[in-house]
């Protein structure tokens, strides 16, 4: 929707708007807004007529289709067209039932669309709690003047200007109406009971409507669909519906969801006093259609937001030291595997040294044992060595183990020798 599309607003100027907040300041719409509501008891002295009564409930039933088809589906959504001089008149409806200018109305609720339940929202139960989305935001500072750059298609009508700029005008008219009807009676019944009535059935489209009830679209935000709100707001209980497609003039989707503002705008056209009223195309009737980038952003945000980011992030990081944690061990453990391979290596190759070492050893007793075995020419034998140990050595019982130790030692001696020259 064109008029809905707007720069987001900065939560700076925001922030700079409740700066200037005085929430201690009395404001004079809170002053008759109570007023009206402890007006109501006077009935115990005023009497109640039937006269009052059906006033009453006229004036109940008038006001609210003011409010859902002027405030709400033509000034805020531009839902269907009509005349200027029928517009006029929409716009007198819709303030007779002391809801500020129609386009203080209008701004406000397209703020509210534009920001369905998030912080920024001027009436969300989400954020704000129940009773401040009932009625606690209208007196709130911070939104008592009118947006007019949300409305630049109403303030092009200087008439809807002037009506905005002196709201209580239709208001007004209408009491000096009842009060001429009904005297005091009228007032205070007529008046007082039926502006309360109003009152409270729109605030409950602020407040009950965003929580009782069901969804049947994402909407990216708390509005629901109340079958009940919807009989007693003349239509507007189907909230959820309104959200999710709110260029439809219609807002009971379905056959069997009664929408009495809906029909009398119907009936209206027939007559020509309104003209192109829009309605939901078929797929979104069947709930077929997707959801917008916008809307998915936001219900995608929302959706995070259900998770602990930082317990997930401290996970991450337990994860992640936990991973160098094995990297590391995993290296040690391989340093320690190449350092016992290299020692088991280092062994095998001295022991293969040793092998090496101790054949070549055997090999070379064998090979002395075979030279023992070849005859040397010349050497002396046993019995000549101890001939000579008996002529070098005194007598001795020893002669015959001196001569075999020494016929021994020169046998090893001369093979020694001969390894060597080898
Ligand atoms: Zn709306
Ligand atoms: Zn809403």
């Amino acid at each position: 929707m064109s008029t809905l599309s707007r720069p987001e607003l900065d939560p700076r100027d925001l922030a700079e708007a409740h700066h200037h907040d005085h929430d201690d300041t009395v404001y004079p719409g809170k002053v008759l807004f109570v007023g009206i509501h402890l007006a109501c008891f006077a009935a115990i002295w005023t009497g109640v007529t039937s006269t009052a009564l059906i006033l009453a409930f006229s004036l109940y039933v008038a006001r609210m289709f003011g409010v859902t088809a002027g405030y709400h589906r033509y000034f805020s959504h531009r839902s269907f067209k009509t005349s200027r001089v029928m517009q006029f008149l929409l716009a007198m409806l819709a303030q007779s039932s002391a809801q500020k200018g129609v386009l203080w109305w209008a701004g406000h609720h397209r703020h509210h669309h534009r920001y369905s339940d998030t912080e920024q929202d001027v009436h969300s139960p989400r954020h704000a709690g129940f009773w401040h989305s009932h009625l606690g935001w209208i007196f709130a500072p911070q939104w008592d003047k009118t947006d007019y750059e949300a409305v630049p298609d109403l303030t092009a009508y200087p008439e809807l200007v002037f009506l905005n700029k002196f709201e209580q005008l239709p208001t007004l008219l209408l009491i000096a109406l009842c009060a001429w009807i009904d005297g005091w009676t009228g007032f205070v019944v007529g008046f007082c009971w039926s502006t309360v009535a109003t009152w409270h059935g729109t605030f409950m489209i602020n407040s009950l409507a965003h929580v009782h009830g069901n969804q049947r679209y994402v909407t990216g935000d708390d509005s629901r669909n109340n079958w009940w709100l919807a009989l007693i707001t003349l239509g507007e209980g189907w909230h959820n519906n309104h959200h999710a497609y709110q260029r439809s003039t219609r807002q009971g989707f379905r056959w069997y969801e009664v929408d009495i503002t809906f029909y009398v705008l119907k009936a209206m056209s027939w007559v020509g006093l309104v003209w192109d009223l829009g309605a939901p195309p078929p797929e979104v009737v069947r709930n077929e259609r997707p959801v917008g980038k916008a809307v998915l952003e936001k219900v995608a945000r929302q959706l995070v937001e259900t998770f602990n980011v930082e317990q997930l992030v401290t996970d991450a990081r337990r994860a992640q030291a936990n991973a160098q944690q094995q990297f590391a061990d995993m290296k040690h453990h391989a340093e320690d595997r190449f350092e016992e391979m290299k020692h088991h290596a280092e062994d095998r190759l001295s022991e293969a040294k040793h092998q090496a070492e101790d054949r070549l050893a055997s090999m070379r007793a064998q090979m002395q044992g075979a030279m023992a075995g070849v005859q040397w020419p010349n050497f002396p034998s046993r019995d000549e060595l101890r001939a000579k140990a008996q002529a070098m050595l005194p007598a001795s019982p020893s002669l015959d183990a001196i001569a075999a130790r020494a016929h021994e030692m020169l046998a090893e001696r001369v093979a020694e020798r001969l390894a060597v020259v080898r």
